[in-house]
């Protein structure tokens, strides 16, 4: 099973385009995918037709009052499940505050029913709190999607940052596996410069200690697609909604790609926490989220 998290701080950079279409991609090709909303804007549920009076149990209740994820998820689609946010999420970031081991309530609801998948795909919310934190300790990979426009990569040394210490301190597997353009503009020539400046960085980090030293750009390339932008307010994916549009074809496409990445390769262990190593990974991102934005992608942590 691939536990991966479509995670960038940042808002409106394609996390929920890319969870739904890539989930509903590998669903279409025979995978069995769980999708899981950690969003308090429920966009991916909305997305998927679950609005918040379809549903019955939702990642708050999986969160903070014990259910677990197994039980949380509907099934949408042939092979694709959901499990559902609704706008109650939100409490769950004050609520679990003085909660025991309140990054790992994912991961703990996760293995407290046997549920079967071969991908879960997890939409983090656009801040870098507790729901983030529980997204990032339940994953073992991590794909970043980005817009190819010089403002994107602001913000990208607190993102690979806020990785390296949960892998540090909290979750020795997660690894940030891919880089993904969304809302790609062929044409202009910043698309071309800022995917090249992203190639070089990942590419220069290949024999460093970092969690993105085997992290892939992909070759696949998200268009900007209006049907893309449509699907949400039908309730379906772009499979369903258009399947002859170029996001269709985008998506599919990147399932291929997704589905290359072997275990050996792309998915790897990490070392081990030391023993009594206290988990010290929120303060560190609530001292981090105090900073100003990193001014440039060249300011790389460490
Ligand atoms: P995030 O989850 O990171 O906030 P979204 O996936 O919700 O971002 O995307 C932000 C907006 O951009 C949404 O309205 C979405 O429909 C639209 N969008 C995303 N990807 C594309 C694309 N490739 N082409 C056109 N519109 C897109
Ligand atoms: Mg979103």
């Amino acid at each position: 099973m691939r536990k991966i998290a479509l995670f960038n701080q940042k808002g409106g950079v394609g996390k929920t385009t890319t969870t739904v279409n890539l989930g509903a991609a590998l669903a279409a090709a025979g995978k069995r995918v769980v999708l899981v909303d950690m969003d308090p804007q429920a966009n991916l549920s909305f997305h998927l037709g679950l609005d918040q009076t379809k549903v019955s149990l939702n990642t708050y209740q999986v969160l903070c009052e014990g259910v677990s994820l197994a039980a949380a998820c509907v099934e949408v689609a042939p092979n694709l499940l959901v499990a559902p946010a609704t706008t109650d999420l939100a409490g769950a970031e004050v609520e679990l505050v003085e909660a025991a081991q309140r990054e790992l309530r994912l991961k703990t609801a996760a293995e407290a029913a046997l549920f079967v998948a071969d991908y879960v795909l997890i939409d983090c919310p656009p801040s870098l709190g507790l729901l983030t934190l529980n997204s990032l300790c339940f994953a073992d990979e991590v794909i970043i999607p980005l817009q190819a426009h010089f403002l994107a990569l602001q913000g990208m040394a607190r993102l690979l940052e806020t990785c390296q210490l949960v892998q540090q301190r909290l979750n020795p597997r997660l690894r940030i596996s891919g880089v993904l353009f969304c809302q790609y503009e062929a044409a202009p020539r910043l698309s071309g410069e800022v995917a090249e400046e992203v190639e070089t960085f990942f590419a220069a980090a290949r024999e460093q200690d970092v969690p993105w030293n085997r992290t892939r750009v992909f070759d696949t390339q998200i268009r900007r697609n209006i049907k893309l932008a449509e699907a949400p307010s039908f309730g379906q994916s772009i499979f369903l909604y258009a399947p002859s549009s170029a996001g269709c074809a985008d998506y599919a496409v990147l399932a291929e790609e997704v589905m290359k990445m072997t275990e050996a390769s792309d998915v790897g262990e990490r070392p081990g926490l030391a023993e009594n190593q206290e988990p010290v990974v929120e303060q560190a991102i609530t001292v981090t989220i105090g900073e100003t934005p990193a001014a440039s992608f060249e300011t790389q942590p460490q």
